[in-house]
């Protein structure tokens, strides 16, 4: 879906195709000199990192498996409950494994901050964070995130992955939802 397909829902396109499409190759160029010699395996956040995830996995060069966490933070609305709850945990025994959480977004960063002790304990040898977005209230809490497509302002983005109610998730832009639409 285009923008003008839904234009009088949206306030703002913050980044289009083209701008996404660029970013991702930048990413996955820097996650390439970083790994080259390493066995990563990438961990993506459904449902909002599926498209992220497809576009940097084919972006990168080489062998990168996937694996897959769902976990809860939103519900359908726009504000973060800060109660953290797997519901669809990984595969893949992490043992000695170097992981990269392929994420949509970081707002307040209560998701990714669980997730990243959660899965350290599994005896992981790294875990790193690749982002496309993080708002400014992520930078309060303390997380160290390796790579980010853009910080954004502190408005609720929909697009490229990211829902609203489930609506919104193959817009192929990122973009400010109008307040109107959910309020
Ligand atoms: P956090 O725990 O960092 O506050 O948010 C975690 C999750 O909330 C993100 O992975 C994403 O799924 C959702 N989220 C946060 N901000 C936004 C936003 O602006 N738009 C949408 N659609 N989802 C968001
Ligand atoms: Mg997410
Ligand atoms: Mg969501």
């Amino acid at each position: 879906m285009k923008a003008e397909d839904v234009s009088g829902e949206l306030k703002e396109i913050l980044h289009t195709k083209a701008d996404i499409d660029r970013r991702v190759v930048e990413l996955a160029a820097e996650i390439d000199a970083d790994y080259k010699d390493k066995d990563v395996l990438l961990v993506g956040v459904l449902k909002g990192a599926i498209m992220v995830m497809a576009d940097l996995s084919r972006a990168l060069s080489g062998q990168y498996p996937m694996d897959w966490m769902a976990v809860s933070s939103y519900g359908s609305g726009t504000k973060s409950s800060g109660v953290v709850r797997i519901l669809k945990d990984l595969d893949t025994d992490l043992t000695g494994r170097d992981v990269l959480i392929v994420e949509d977004i970081i707002d307040s960063g209560l998701t990714l901050s669980w997730l990243l002790s959660n899965l350290k304990s599994r005896g992981a040898n790294s875990v790193e964070i690749c982002t496309l977005l993080r708002k400014p209230e992520a930078l309060k809490v303390e997380i160290d995130v390796k790579y980010v497509g853009w910080d954004i302002p502190n408005e609720f983005v929909v697009g490229y992955g990211l829902d609203w109610a489930e609506q919104y998730r193959n817009l192929d832009c990122i973009a400010i939802l109008s307040p109107h639409v959910y309020s």
